[in-house]
């Protein structure tokens, strides 16, 4: 596995190069992901030496490793410059006594500082926990307090969110106005590098919330091995590529495969600061000449639902554009590759993954619907309420065979939880559910928690969701089961109209009989609801089944009482 094809694609479904990617799918092995580190050769480990000071090192100090956007600015760094700015932030944290193992938070808008500081926080040893800088107080303070965070760096904004008082673990609190105002002391080779085990904390993230309490996921430095190798055969890094992730830090995605990855594979990495507006988006892309763009489903409507806007723009650039965080309609991967001529590489991984495990490589044959197939050296089980495998093509719980470089070390303080990812032994069980057909592609099927449970027959959401917004009125869909006296359950949609189109029953019955006709009798939604806005997670943007039915209940008590 040392060369990679040029890939050529045609079509989504053919014409593609295979050779390389065979080659991997046979041969690979995770100790060959151990081999693309520095580690590998010098026994010695520390994940933010590996992502920035190695290259340096190796003579690739002036590369940009940072592109910085927000609408009135633009700055770049090289990865010698990110070297010395992490070098002065991890000098000021020890001289505040931050040692091995401490949780150092980093409350920032998404800036060279935020990435900057959370590389220090590891240079020195410490668990990193980035802050996503949408959240409020309470999010700020539950997830310090749960894993006990000694030290915060935020700036003079963000710090109104931080309620000091009700964190008593928090020592100090650094502000990025100051840390920059200190003269900077460039320092050649590792004085700041803490070099530590394989199996050290790495960084902390916090899950979602789509299922209830976020959990605190604590990966280890190990994960690297994982985040290096997907980051060149799944983001499909080369030398020359500008990558942009579009999520947080704050997010696994934005650190693992914002950070992370594309910088242990030397790309330049873009920032975009700011708000989410497709207009920003597209004249990024063509500014910065983008050649890899990892982004969510929910922003791939979002850009699809504003028509020919893409047409202004010259987006020539990107080769390789990926997909992660809940499912990727067939809709949205035909639009990209009607419109924008791109394909949409699916991928499939959770917070305490670590990394990608059911991928779209880039030379493979991608199937709309499917979330792809297990990455080389991963085996995924399809498994029945007992833990047996089910045979190819039926619906059971989602589970991969235990262990790989990025699973998570452990849940923090919930040791309960932790085990009960591993009920069975010798899998870890992912809470979704899905089939996996004859050529392994692995099809979504919606959450354990979600499945709707229809006069006996179980239905997906998620089916029902891309099959109504395949409808020119739908823009997005929610679907869940609806409590219902004689079915047990009855399928349920709410729905966002797009512009132009108005609600009448009419409509709405044409909608339910589009379904109906398309997808299944038994799938198609007995009510509709329009909304103005589905609830969502923030910017994650994963729509909110789990509130949607607790609306429902709430509707139903409200009735019985
Ligand atoms: P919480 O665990 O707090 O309830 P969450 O599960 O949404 O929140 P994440 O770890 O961010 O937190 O997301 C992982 C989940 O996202 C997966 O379990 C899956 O349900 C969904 N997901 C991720 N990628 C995909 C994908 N490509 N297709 C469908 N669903 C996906
Ligand atoms: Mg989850």
């Amino acid at each position: 596995m040392t060369q990679q094809a040029t890939t050529h694609i045609a079509t989504i479904e053919g014409e593609y190069n295979l050779s390389n990617y065979d080659e991997i799918r046979e041969n690979f092995d995770w100790s060959d992901a151990k081999e693309l580190l520095s580690a590998a050769k010098t026994g010695k480990i520390n994940a933010a030496y590996e992502t920035i000071d190695r290259h340096v090192a190796e003579g690739y100090g002036d590369k940009i490793a940072l592109h910085y956007m927000n609408e009135d600015e633009k700055r770049s760094y090289t990865f010698k410059e990110v070297k010395d700015q992490t070098d002065h932030y991890a000098r000021i944290l020890k001289e505040h006594g931050v040692t091995k193992g401490d949780r150092v938070f980093v409350f920032l808008p998404k800036t060279p500082e935020c990435y900057i500081a959370i590389l220090a926080a590891i240079k020195v040893g410490a668990i990193a926990g980035p802050l996503f800088e949408a959240f409020m107080e309470e999010a700020v303070r539950d997830r310090i307090n749960d894993c006990a965070g000694t030290l915060l760096i935020t700036d003079q904004e963000l710090v109104k969110r931080v309620p000091k008082d009700d964190i008593p673990s928090l020592e100090t609190i650094l502000f990025v106005e100051d840390i920059e105002k200190e003269p900077l002391q460039p320092v050649d080779g590792d004085k700041y590098v803490e070099w530590v085990d394989w199996e050290d904390g790495l960084i902390i993230h916090y899950t979602s919330g789509s299922t209830g309490k976020p959990k605190g996921v604590l990966h280890a430095h190990r994960a690297a091995q994982h985040h290096i190798v997907t980051g060149k055969w799944v983001l499909d890094i080369k030398d020359d590529d500008v990558y942009w992730c579009t999520s947080h830090p704050g997010w696994v995605t934005g650190s693992v495969y914002g950070l992370f990855a594309p910088l242990l594979n030397r790309a330049t990495v873009v920032i975009q600061g700011g708000r989410f507006s497709a207009e920003n988006w597209y004249s990024l892309i063509e500014e910065l000449g983008v050649t890899i763009w990892y982004s969510a489903p929910t922003a791939f409507r979002m850009l699809l639902s504003k028509g020919d806007l893409y047409k202004q723009f010259d987006l020539s650039s990107v080769r390789h554009v990926l997909s992660v965080g809940e499912p990727l309609n067939p809709e949205v991967i035909q639009w990209a590759w009607k419109s924008l001529n791109v394909r949409i590489h699916d991928t499939w991984w959770m917070t305490e993954t670590g990394g990608h495990l059911i991928v779209n490589l880039p030379a493979e044959k991608i199937k709309p619907g499917s979330m792809g197939r297990p990455f080389p050296g991963v085996q995924v089980g399809i498994l029945d309420e007992e833990g047996n495998e089910l045979p190819r093509g039926e619906v059971g719980q989602l589970a991969v065979r235990t262990p790989w470089p990025g699973l998570m070390k452990e849940i923090w303080g919930n040791k309960d939880k932790f085990k009960s990812y591993f009920q069975y032994e010798g899998w870890y069980i992912s809470g979704d559910l899905a089939l996996q057909d004859e050529e392994g592609y692995v099809f979504f099927q919606g959450r354990n928690d979600d499945m709707i449970n229809s006069a006996g027959e179980r239905i997906g959401p998620f089916e029902v969701e891309s099959k109504l917004i395949e409808h020119p009125a739908v823009e997005e869909a929610g679907v869940i089961g609806k409590p219902d006296e004689l079915r047990g359950e009855l399928v349920k949609a709410f729905i966002t109209l797009r512009a132009g189109y108005e609600q009448s029953d009419e409509l709405l019955e044409e909608i339910r009989l589009y379904v109906r006709k398309n997808l299944s009798a038994h799938a198609a939604p007995r009510e509709i609801e329009v909304m103005d806005e589905l609830p969502k997670t923030k910017i994650s943007g994963k729509i909110l089944r789990r509130q949607l039915k607790a609306l429902e209940i709430e509707r139903n008590n409200k009735v019985k009482n």
